[in-house]
């Protein structure tokens, strides 16, 4: 994407336009202050698609960590990381946002929470997530239906429709794919 989403925006995006995998780690991340290589990854690179500059994404995650990590620790343990996905240290390897294949493929170990809620999450706590999120009766039993077996993208676009009050215009294989078709209907 060439346009930029400010920061300071994200909060209230991860409600509206998120899909559920990047919501989770949104939420995580305020929660905790914290997420784990893998997460970082996975959503930093969601970010990095979204059109959040290097500085912004820089000053997102030192804010981020901020309660448990100070500016100092941040930038000897974890600014190198950011600047990384962004082609700036290393290799220079120009990293890709991960599609929704690799998000579910991905492996899930004890507190993580990348991965694809639809794949990674149990039954029960899927559940309680989606309605603390506002989904409810029907909706849940299709969307939790559709992830026991395994119809990862069905219980996404699910997800979408109930959110946007309409279904997407088009399958949504790709986090960004999902935000940019969130972010075209909504504005
Ligand atoms: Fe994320 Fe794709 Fe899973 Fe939807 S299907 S939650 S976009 S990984």
């Amino acid at each position: 994407s060439t346009t930029t989403t400010p920061i300071d925006k994200l909060h209230d995006l991860s409600k509206t336009s998120y899909p559920l995998c990047m919501r989770t780690l949104h939420e995580a991340l305020c929660t905790n202050s914290h997420l784990r290589n893998s997460g970082r990854m996975q959503y930093g690179l969601f970010l990095k698609g979204i059109g959040v500059t290097l500085e912004d994404a820089l000053h997102f995650w030192r804010d981020a960590f901020s309660k448990k990590t100070d500016g100092s620790a941040f930038d000897k343990k974890y600014a190198y990381s950011i600047r990384h996905y962004y082609g700036k240290e290393g290799r220079q390897t120009n990293y890709t946002p991960y599609g929704c294949q690799k998000i579910i493929s991905s492996s899930v170990g004890p507190g993580e929470y990348h991965g694809c809620p639809f794949r990674h999450m149990d039954r029960d706590s899927l559940c309680q997530k989606l309605t603390s999120y506002g989904v409810f009766a029907s909706n849940m039993t299709e969307i939790l239906d559709f992830a026991k077996d395994a119809q990862y993208h069905l219980a996404c676009a699910k997800y979408f429709e109930v959110i946007h009050n309409k279904p997407a215009s088009k399958p949504l294989l790709h986090p960004n794919a999902y935000f940019a078709e969130s972010r075209a209907i909504s504005t």
